[in-house]
């Protein structure tokens, strides 16, 4: 079976870029995976938990796949989480079908990565937001101090990056600014990576057929998911505007996993406007 796996740190931009991917006719995504299987029978019985809301439109007890996955979670509680995983692709093959293609976008190193890798096709997208957008969005949504975060935006992704390269994994390295920025090129080029065409409706990402669960809950935002469009709140913040000068060595790393696809379009194109 063919899984996209979803790989980087959080508040990335995964969700909208999993609800893009299952806008295609030929994928569902299903969002963070590795979050629902940890969770133990208390958790499935607990009212609020399953009342999370899916990008369906519905709740855990009422989505025709959640709902599944819920009732097989009270039987799996002491299996390890790549077995839970395959009864996962099992309930996954008989509701959308043998040839459909899964998105996880757990984002961590999650246990049964190396599993998936040695028993199914893996596509892995790692996706990285440039160090000064990520810093502010932690910074706000977290109330952290900007100043140290960088730091911790290195460290994270230094840590993800060695996990796959140590393990032989085939990766396509994604920034979220050339997604949100270009996102017909950007889509085009991950759907030659996955193996299909591309089509329009991934620009729509309200449009998605997807079941995701967990994740940013701009899922259930109509407005927000409408079409893709890049968040540039950080570029009014004056303390985010200080960073790229107080951890001047970032930026080459920075350019490296945010911006390989636009520079290297640029490069292969030698004129300099309009090459994304
Ligand atoms: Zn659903």
């Amino acid at each position: 079976m063919k899984i996209i796996y979803i790989c980087g740190l959080v508040h990335s931009g995964s969700t909208i870029l999993d609800m893009a991917l299952g806008a295609h006719s030929g994928i569902v995504g299903l969002g963070e995976i590795s979050r629902i299987l940890k969770a133990d029978q208390r958790n499935f019985s607990n009212r609020e938990f399953t009342k999370i809301h899916c990008s369906c439109g519905k709740d855990m007890l009422e989505c025709l796949f959640w709902s599944e996955i819920r009732n097989k979670a009270f039987l799996w509680e002491s299996q390890p989480a790549s077995l839970r995983y395959e009864e996962l692709l099992t309930i996954f093959s008989s509701i959308f079908g043998e040839n459909k293609i899964l998105v996880d976008s757990s984002k961590e190193i999650s246990p049964y990565l190396l599993d998936l890798h040695k028993n199914h096709k893996l596509k892995i997208i790692f996706l990285a937001k440039d160090f000064r957008s990520w810093s502010y969005s932690i910074h706000m949504k977290k109330k952290k101090n900007i100043f140290t975060l960088p730091l911790r935006w290195r460290r994270e992704n230094k840590k993800l990056l060695s996990f796959l390269e140590k393990n032989g994994l085939d990766y396509y390295p994604l920034g979220y600014e050339e997604f949100a920025l270009y996102p017909k090129t950007i889509l085009s080029l991950l759907c030659r990576y996955i193996g299909v065409q591309f089509e329009e409706n991934m620009l729509r990402p309200a449009g998605s057929t997807s079941h995701i669960i967990r994740g940013n809950r701009a899922r259930s935002d109509p407005d927000k998911i409408q079409a893709i469009r890049y968040d540039s709140r950080w570029m009014t913040s004056n303390k985010a505007s200080l960073l790229p000068f107080l951890y001047l060595p970032l930026n080459s790393f920075n350019k490296k996993i945010v911006f390989s696809n636009y520079l290297k379009s640029r490069k292969e194109n030698n004129r300099h406007e309009g090459l994304l």
